[in-house]
């Protein structure tokens, strides 16, 4: 049986790259999107009455990762990536039909220039990632806070997150067009981004990661994330 599915939009985000982008939504409460309608979706009417909600699921497709298949078995990050699980027990991108859901805060409805979108918060997904779907969060069905969460029961450590006075000066002057950039910075590398097996073995190395236009390069000094410079690319 095949399903033909269609986007009703793509979401554009700061994230424009794989790497450094938080692996569940809400650990970056900062990082917004935008979605933006197709043609066919681009009615206000089909957003009517979403305002009520102040969380949403967005339903999404792995876009990056689909040409790459699958295995029934990956690693999880979580388990630094020696364990294996079935994909089904995991919240890994690379799954039959490449299907993403995340829970995300809503933000606003626009309707500018005859264009529909809806900007949301908390946002893990690439820019450009095609919306499949869109639905209220219903606290009384969907949060049950009993639920045994397995390997990923609590959401993970974090870093520390320091600038060093130059890139300190970088982010002010980049924070005119970006008034959140510095918060961002903190929330996504207070995450550790770095590959689990680097943890231990990599210690002075320069990481780079790439957020709206810019290049930001930061090293782990002393179990601290230290940003070094903030450069547009
Ligand atoms: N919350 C979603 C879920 O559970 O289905 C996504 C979880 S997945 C582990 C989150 C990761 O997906 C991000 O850290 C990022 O690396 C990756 N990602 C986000 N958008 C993507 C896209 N469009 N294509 C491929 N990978 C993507």
């Amino acid at each position: 049986m095949t399903i033909n599915i269609q986007p009703i939009g793509k979401i554009r985000t700061p994230y424009k790259e794989k790497f450094a982008i938080p692996r569940q939504p809400g650990l970056a409460k900062s990082a917004e999107g935008e979605i933006i309608f197709f043609e066919e979706f681009n009615d206000p009417n089909y957003l009517r009455g979403i305002e009520q909600f102040s969380h949403l699921w967005l339903l999404f497709h792995f876009h990056q990762t689909a040409d790459k298949g699958h295995s029934p078995l990956v690693r999880p990050p979580r388990l630094g990536g020696n364990q294996k699980l079935g994909v089904f027990a995991t919240r890994s991108t690379f799954r039959p039909n490449g299907m993403g859901m995340s829970v995300v805060e809503f933000g606003a409805v626009s309707y500018q220039n005859n264009q529909l979108s809806l900007t949301v918060k908390g946002i893990d997904l690439l820019d450009g990632t095609p919306i499949l779907d869109i639905k209220p969060y219903v606290p009384y069905a969907d949060s049950i806070p009993q639920a045994s969460g397995g390997m990923a029961q609590h959401s993970p450590e974090l870093l520390a997150v320091t600038f060093t006075e130059q890139a300190n000066g970088q982010l002010h002057m980049l924070e005119q067009r970006y008034p959140a950039l510095g918060l961002l910075i903190r929330e996504v590398l207070s995450q550790d981004p770095r590959p689990a097996y680097h943890q231990h073995s990599h210690p002075d190395k320069t990481y780079g990661m790439t957020l709206y236009d810019l290049n930001i390069q930061w090293q782990v000094i002393n179990q601290q994330n230290v940003v070094l410079t903030i450069h547009p690319k």
